[in-house]
């Protein structure tokens, strides 16, 4: 049975920045009745268990040579460069700020399509670094955006449950009523769509054991003065010093990258460490009243601490799994397609619109074939 439309009836899992994202995509083709399902939502408070809230978030491609992840990642910016033009339809949810990325390897980071892209002389890179860039590029402010993601999602029409999936067989038979009211729904769910990010790992009936977490500790100050972005890359040292200033006037301090390290809370020394590498690499975080008089200190910018924590990105080995699979229906239906969009480790804000591009055609093709029908 359709849903009362006659339109087919998708249910997406998970509400982080790719759920979402993916979610919206699917409905603004205007042939779906989407509803999402998710333990967690953007507005609920931060915890370990949904990343989106503890992103930076900049978009700045690590897809380098590889030619698939990087059309994804230019079909987001371009998304976002659109939403955040001055009178965009989300302007507010981004800062639009000139990036300086030092690199200490000379690798070729291929971002030469970013705006105002420059390869910096030898003369401007910071000590201990062999190769720089800088362009323009646009930060997200996640506590924002993310909201924004879901009012535009309800207000055309979709619809939100919360509930704790234990297996993708719960949703299939019972619909998003067994997570409202406790009791099927009569419509069928023809598709369901993947985004759980880690809890990729243990959802019954996906189980990808290849995804695991890369934890990211920040610290959040409060200095609207900063209003552009720097990187440095230490990779090998499970190291990544990052200063992204928000619309907002928060400045994410970063961070670290560690592998299958599940600690759920900010380590105070890891804090420490932090404000000293973003302190070296941008002066400019001390209060300028305090810089008119005196060097700044570690204690300087740690008065201007406004939370301090850590997400883990969930990552994935082989990359981002997009593909479908197929599950047995209910009693009386045909397979249902299973479509796959999770392990986007450290870029689903960057992956996010063309990551879901591919999520609705793979959709659309798995709905179209003989196996689906009911
Ligand atoms: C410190 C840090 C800095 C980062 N910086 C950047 C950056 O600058 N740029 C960038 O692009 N990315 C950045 N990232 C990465 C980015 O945050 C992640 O790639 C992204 O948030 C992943 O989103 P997601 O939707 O896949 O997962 P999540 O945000 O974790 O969402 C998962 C969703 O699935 C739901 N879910 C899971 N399992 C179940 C279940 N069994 N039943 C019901 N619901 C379930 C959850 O409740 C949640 O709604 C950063 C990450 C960290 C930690």
């Amino acid at each position: 049975m359709s849903s009362p439309t006659g339109r087919k009836r998708v249910v997406v899992l998970g509400a982080g920045v790719v759920g979402l994202t993916t979610a919206v995509k699917i409905q603004e083709k205007g042939e779906y009745n989407v509803t999402i399902i998710a333990e967690t939502f953007p507005t609920d408070p931060k915890t370990i268990m949904y990343t989106s809230l503890w992103a930076g978030a900049h978009h700045v491609s690590h897809a380098a040579n590889d030619a698939k992840q990087m059309a994804i990642d230019r079909e987001t910016f371009n998304v976002m460069w659109k939403l955040s033009e001055p009178g965009g339809a989300a302007e507010h949810c981004f800062l639009r700020v000139a990036q300086t990325d030092y690199l200490l390897d000379g690798r070729d980071e291929c971002l030469d399509w970013m705006p105002d892209f420059k390869t910096l002389p030898q003369d401007a890179l910071v000590p201990g670094t062999s190769a720089g860039t800088s362009f323009t590029t646009v930060n997200i402010d996640t506590p924002v955006y993310l909201p924004y993601l879901l009012a535009r999602f309800l207000s055309r029409g979709g619809s939100i449950v919360r509930g704790s999936v234990q297996h993708i067989s719960q949703v299939i038979e019972g619909g998003p009523g067994l997570f409202r009211r406790g009791r099927a729904d009569p419509e069928l769910v023809h598709a369901l769509v993947i985004c759980p990010g880690l809890g990729a790992r243990t959802l019954g009936g996906v189980e990808d054991k290849d995804v695991y977490p890369v934890r990211g500790q920040v610290v959040i100050i409060r200095a609207p003065w900063i209003r552009s972005g720097r990187t440095v890359s230490h990779l090998e040292q499970g190291l990544w010093t990052y200063i992204i200033p928000r619309r907002s006037g928060d400045v994410i301090l970063g961070g670290t990258k560690q592998d299958n390290d599940w600690y759920p809370a900010a380590r105070p020394e890891t804090t420490t460490d932090i404000l000293e590498r973003c302190l070296a690499l941008c002066p400019e975080i001390v209060p300028p009243a305090i810089r008119a008089e005196r060097q700044g200190t570690i204690e300087d910018v740690r008065a201007l601490i406004v939370e301090e924590g850590c997400g883990f990105r969930p990552q994935r080995k082989g990359g981002i799994r997009l593909d479908v699979d197929w599950v047995p229906g209910r009693a009386g239906q045909s397979s249902v397609p299973m479509v796959f969009n999770y392990g986007h480790g450290g870029g689903g804000y960057q992956s996010s619109w063309g990551s879901a591009s591919i999520a609705l055609a793979l959709l659309e093709k798995a709905l179209a074939s003989p196996a689906s029908k009911s």
